[in-house]
C-alpha cells in the first residue's frame, strides 16, 4: 500500500492565558482536556491537549503557553486558524452558545457548506463547519450534550504566498489530492475527504509574513500509521530537499518536523501509542504528566506553572 500522511493529527497554537484557554475549549466548546503536560523542549511552559474522549488523532487541538512571548500576527507562511466539525443542524446552537459566552459570531459558507466564525480568547480564528456527515462521536461533556458536540478538526487553512508549490509537495510527497477551488482557495483532501481529512490552501502572493507569538498557530501535524510509515515519508522529503527532522519520541506519538515551501511548520505524527500510555480513560487530563527525564524536577516544574482552575 502506498504510504501517505492521511488526514489531520493535531494542530498546535500559542496561548497567553492558559486558564482562559482551558475555559474556552472545555466549558464553551465542550472538548475534553485529555493531557496536561509541558513543552518537552521547555518544561517551564504548559502544553495542553484538547480532544475527544480518548484524544483520537484528528480531534486534537494543543496549546503552548508562552508567558513572555508577545502577540503574534497571522499571515503568510502560517496556518490561519482552527476548523472544527459540527453536526449538520447544530450551527444555531453554537451561535447562541458562543454569544452567551461573550464571543463574537459571524456566519458564512465554504464550498457550499455553512460555517460560523468566532475568535478564541487569544484571538485565534475558530470556524465551526457543518454540512458534511461526520460519524466521529466527539466528547460528551457536562457542558455540551448530544447531539451538538463537536466532532473534531474539520480541516485547516494554510496561508502561503505560492499555493501551487505547497500543493505540489502535499500531493507528490504526502499523497494528498487537490479536488476543488473557490475564491483563491484550493481544497486538498486525503482519504475520502471527510472532516479531518482536508486542507484549504489560500494563496496570498503579496501577503505579509506571519509573526510567531500568542494568538497564532505554531504547527500542524498530519497523521501517519506508524513509525515505519513516518520514516518512509521522511526519506521521501529528504530526497526532495525538504530537510526533515529525525523521528522524535513525543511519548504520545512519534514526530518528524519539516517546513513546506511556503514556510509553514508541518509535522508527521504517528497514530499511536496515544494518550492512554500514562493515564486511564477516566483520568485523562486530570494530572500534570511529565516525560521521565523531567520527573525528578516535578515539584519545581509544577510550582512554576500557573493554576488552571477557572
Ligand atoms: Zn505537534
Amino acid at each position: 500500500m502506498e504510504v501517505v500522511a492521511a488526514g489531520l493529527h493535531h494542530l498546535t497554537a500559542v496561548t497567553a492565558d492558559p486558564r482562559a484557554n482551558v475555559r474556552f475549549y472545555t466549558r464553551v466548546l465542550g472538548l475534553r482536556l485529555v493531557k496536561r503536560t509541558v513543552n518537552f523542549d521547555d518544561p517551564s511552559a504548559y502544553h495542553l491537549y484538547f480532544g475527544d474522549a480518548a484524544g483520537t488523532p484528528g480531534t486534537l487541538l494543543t496549546f503552548f503557553h508562552w508567558a513572555g512571548a508577545g502577540r503574534g500576527r497571522i499571515g503568510a507562511g502560517q496556518v490561519a486558524g482552527i476548523q472544527l466539525s459540527a453536526p449538520d443542524d447544530s450551527l444555531e446552537f453554537w451561535a447562541e452558545r458562543l454569544r452567551v459566552a461573550g464571543a463574537s459570531v459571524t456566519t458564512g459558507s465554504r464550498f457550499g457548506a455553512p460555517l460560523l466564525l468566532t475568535l478564541d480568547p487569544d484571538g485565534i480564528p475558530v470556524e465551526i463547519l457543518a454540512g458534511r456527515e461526520d460519524p466521529r462521536p466527539g466528547w460528551t461533556s457536562a457542558d455540551v450534550s448530544p447531539p451538538h458536540q463537536l466532532r473534531g478538526m474539520a480541516g485547516a487553512e494554510l496561508r502561503v504566498r505560492d499555493a501551487g508549490r505547497t500543493s505540489q509537495v502535499l500531493q507528490e510527497l504526502l499523497g494528498w489530492r487537490e479536488v476543488a477551488a473557490e475564491a483563491g482557495r484550493r481544497r486538498l483532501v486525503a482519504g475520502q475527504g471527510q472532516p479531518g481529512y482536508w486542507l484549504d490552501l489560500v494563496g496570498d502572493p503579496a501577503g505579509q509574513p506571519g509573526r510567531p507569538g500568542t494568538g497564532t498557530v505554531h504547527h500542524l501535524a498530519l497523521r501517519t500509521a506508524d513509525a515505519p510509515s513516518s520514516e518512509m515519508l521522511r526519506a521521501r522529503l529528504q530526497a526532495a530537499g525538504a530537510a526533515p527532522s529525525p523521528l522524535i519520541d513525543r511519548t504520545y506519538f512519534r514526530s518528524v518536523y519539516f517546513r513546506e515551501p511556503g514556510g509553514i511548520l508541518l509535522e508527521l505524527a504517528t497514530d499511536g501509542p496515544g494518550f492512554l500510555v500514562d493515564e486511564t480513560p477516566e483520568t485523562l487530563g486530570a494530572r500534570l504528566m511529565l516525560p521521565p527525564a523531567f520527573e525528578p524536577a516535578r515539584a519545581a516544574i509544577s510550582a512554576a506553572l500557573p493554576s488552571l482552575a477557572a
